[in-house]
Order: structure tokens, then sequence, then C-alpha cells
């Protein structure tokens, strides 16, 4: 399996910013075991997608709504994903769990249409500083784990929420610990189980190297083109 590094740009990059940035990644030499995606702002999707036509970057949106369509003022459907040559869905991101207070429940019916609609779910979990330190880790992940459709494919971004956008990155060994906890909580060889927070051009060797990590979310540094050709060759 292709070790996956996924760009989440949140909110930031005009149109204009993307297509630059976008333009200068496909110049950039990527290695042939690596599967780039990029997760622009739902404004940049339109043009994102026409520059990645033919290229083996994917492309992918940072949330979804759980209809397909309807009075949902604001909202975003999986099929408007699809039409626009999404391949995949962040879905569940700490940032909306924790700020735009998402709960699980909505997260799960979020993640079964995007399976639906062929779109892939990349389901983040993680737990907070606090629930660590309670240690209530597992209890966390069990429950943000719990009923999904482990479906050949798929993805699971362990994104310990204390580590995103902190600086204060999981050390490999405990990203390696959590995920093979992961993957033996769904049951599932098959699905990749990337790592993110504060993954930078100084530590992403570091989980790469580890065998249970099959790739990277990276959000900061992945703003900054050099910043992340520097993470994928790492
Ligand atoms: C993220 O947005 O998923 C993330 C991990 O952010 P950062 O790399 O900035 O910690």
């Amino acid at each position: 399996m292709a070790k996956l590094i996924a760009a989440n740009w949140k909110m930031n990059k005009t149109v204009d910013e993307t297509v630059d940035f976008i333009s200068g990644l496909k110049k950039s030499k990527i290695p042939k075991e690596m599967e780039i995606a990029v997760f622009p702002p739902f404004t940049s999707l339109h043009a994102a997608s026409k520059l990645l036509e033919k290229s083996k970057i994917s492309l992918g949106a940072q949330n979804m709504y759980f209809e397909e369509k309807g009075a949902f003022t604001g909202e975003i459907s999986p099929l408007m994903l699809k039409e626009l040559g999404c391949r995949y869905v962040l879905i569940g991101h700490s940032e909306r769990r924790h700020i735009i207070a998402e709960k699980n429940k909505d997260i799960k019916k979020k993640f079964s249409l995007a399976l639906k609609w062929e779109l892939i779910p990349v389901l983040c979990v993680g737990e907070t500083k606090k629930e660590r330190k309670s240690g209530k880790t597992m209890e966390v992940i069990e429950s943000q784990l719990k009923g999904i459709q482990a479906s050949k494919g798929i993805v699971i971004a362990y994104e310990p929420v204390w580590a995103i956008g902190t600086g204060e990155n999981a050390t490999a060994k405990q990203a390696s610990e959590m995920h093979s906890a992961i993957r033996r909580i769904i049951s599932r060889n098959s699905i990749r189980i990337i790592y993110g927070g504060s993954v930078s051009p100084e530590n992403s060797s570091n989980f790469l190297r580890e065998k249970e990590i099959d790739g990277l979310l990276v959000g900061g540094a992945s703003l900054d083109l050099k910043k992340f050709t520097y993470i994928i060759n790492s």
C-alpha cells in the first residue's frame, strides 16, 4: 500500500494561491511509493480539480454534510464533491469536533454517506490532553470508531488533539502504539492509518519510517510548498 501524504489547508488559500501551489506541486519530485492528496477549502476545489485532471495527485474535501440534498443552508453534499472529482473527504476533523461541536453520531452518518457515494472517508480520531492524562485515550478512540464500517480502502487519521497546530507532536513510538491499537479495534489490515499533529520537515521521517504508520495528515506545514515537498521526500 502506498503511503498517503495529505495536505489539509483548513481555512487557508484563495483560488489564486491554490493554483500557484498545485502548479508548483505538479512540477515537484514525488516518489513512486507515495500517494499525495490535497484538501483545499471548498471555494478552491473547482480550480484544483481542473489542474489535477490528468495528475496522480488526489483531491479531497475538508468536510461534507450527512444528507444528499435539501434545505441545509451552507452545507455541501457528497454528490457535489463527487462532481468536482474529489477522491477523499475528511470526516470528523478535531477542529470540527471541538470548535464546531460536531457530534460522533453525525460524524458516523457522514462516514456512511461518503462510502455510499464512493468517496474515501478519512476519519479523524484522537484524544484531548485531558483525556490522555486521565487514562481515557482508548475509551475515547473506541467511541469514535464504534459502529463505523471498516471497508477496504478507508483511511483513519490518528490525530491527538493536543498535537494539532501546537508544535507538540506525538513521538513516532506513541503514534505507532496507537495505530496498532486502532488496527486491533477495527480488526482490519487493509486500511491505511495515518498520523497527524504538528508534522514538520524536521520530524516527518521519524513517522514515515514506522511500519504501523501508513502516511501523514499535514496541516500547518502543508501550506508551504517547500516544506510540504520536503515532507513528501523525507
Ligand atoms: C491537521 O490539520 O489535521 C493537522 C494535523 O494540523 P497541524 O499539522 O498543523 O498540526
